[in-house]
This record gives structure tokens, sequence and C-alpha cells, in this order.
């Protein structure tokens, strides 16, 4: 009977520092340099041996907080590579730091993600690769958006103020 107790404190305690080590689990940042240039509404950084999509933040946040970005200029980025896009943690302007996620990794903006009302939905996927950060994905033929991965810019909804226009049924909505 001891013994099955003292099997059992120790599972807790594995799963206790388990927990702990994971929440407390130090984000490891790669620093990219380069230039910065805008394609079809997309940021890029060319590094001279790269060129690297950048996953920032909403326009109005980047406006709100004065950062202001324009192809040709200098810049370095601080972020993770996830498969082709350098999910953008901070940006260094002028020796300045500006941070456009907190040290977990999470979004400073506080956007609410969108959904798609799949009765509305026609699948004719052209919000799938306009998302910035491969939030929506085709379940059944129907567009299915993450909303752990929605940062809730609007794109998929309202175009992106190039060729795409935004879903043709309106089936996409922010969250209330
Ligand atoms: S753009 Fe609209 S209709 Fe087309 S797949 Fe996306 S949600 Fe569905
Ligand atoms: S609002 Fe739409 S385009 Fe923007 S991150 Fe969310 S799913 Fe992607």
């Amino acid at each position: 009977m001891k013994k099955r107790w003292i099997i059992v404190v120790a599972v807790l305690l594995t799963i206790t520092f388990n927990v702990f080590s994971e929440s407390n689990e130090k984000i490891e940042l790669t620093s990219y340099s380069g230039i910065l240039k805008q394609i079809a509404g997309n940021w890029f950084l060319n590094t001279g041996e790269d060129i690297i999509e950048l996953s920032l933040a909403p326009d109005a946040f980047l406006k709100e907080n004065k950062i202001e970005l324009t192809s040709k200029m200098e810049l370095s980025v601080n972020g993770i590579l996830q498969e082709d896009k350098l999910i953008v943690h901070s940006l260094v302007i002028e020796e300045i730091e500006l941070p456009i996620r907190d040290a977990a990794g999470e979004a400073l903006w506080k956007n609410k993600p969108y959904y798609v009302n799949p009765d509305k939905c026609i699948g004719c996927r052209l919000c799938v690769s306009k998302c910035p950060n491969g939030a929506i994905t085709m379940v059944k033929g129907v567009a299915v958006i993450d909303t752990d991965k929605c940062d809730g810019c609007g794109i998929c909804a309202d175009g992106d103020g190039e060729k795409y226009q935004g879903c043709p049924v309106n089936a996409i909505k922010q969250t209330e």
C-alpha cells in the first residue's frame, strides 16, 4: 500500500515538473536583416541569401504603434521560421526594437478571430492561399478557420487591397 502511494506521488511530481518546464520554456528567436519588399500585399525580407516571407501584424496594429514599413527600407527582424514563413516577434528599425508578439509568442494585438459560415461557403478556396497565417483549410469542401492561428487581420473576408477582393459570397465574418 505504502509503495503504491510512493508511485502516485512520484508520477504527480513528474507531471508538475513537466508542466512547469513547458510553461517556462524560452522561445529561441533567430535574427534576420535585409531589405524589405512588398509583393502582392505581402511583406518579404531580402537577406541577400534568401527571400523570406514575413508574418507580421495587421496594418491597423502597425499604424497604431507607429511602425511604418516601406519597400526598400533596411530592417532586422527576430522571429521563428515556420514552414516557409517567418513568424515575426519583433522588428528592429533604426536600432529600436518594436515587439509585435510577447515573450511567449502571443500576438500583442487583440483582433477577434474570423470564422466561416459553412452554409454560405461555396468552396472556391480563394481565401485559403490569402491567409498570411495558414489558418484556413478546406474540410469536406468547406473552408474552416483555425482560431488559434487566426490573428484577425480580416484579409480573408475583406480582401488584401490587391487582386483578392475577399470572400465572394460574404461567408466569412469576425467573431462578436
Ligand atoms: S472565399 Fe468564401 S466561399 Fe471561397 S472557400 Fe473561402 S469562405 Fe468559402
Ligand atoms: S482573418 Fe482570415 S486571413 Fe486573417 S488570419 Fe484570420 S483566417 Fe487568416
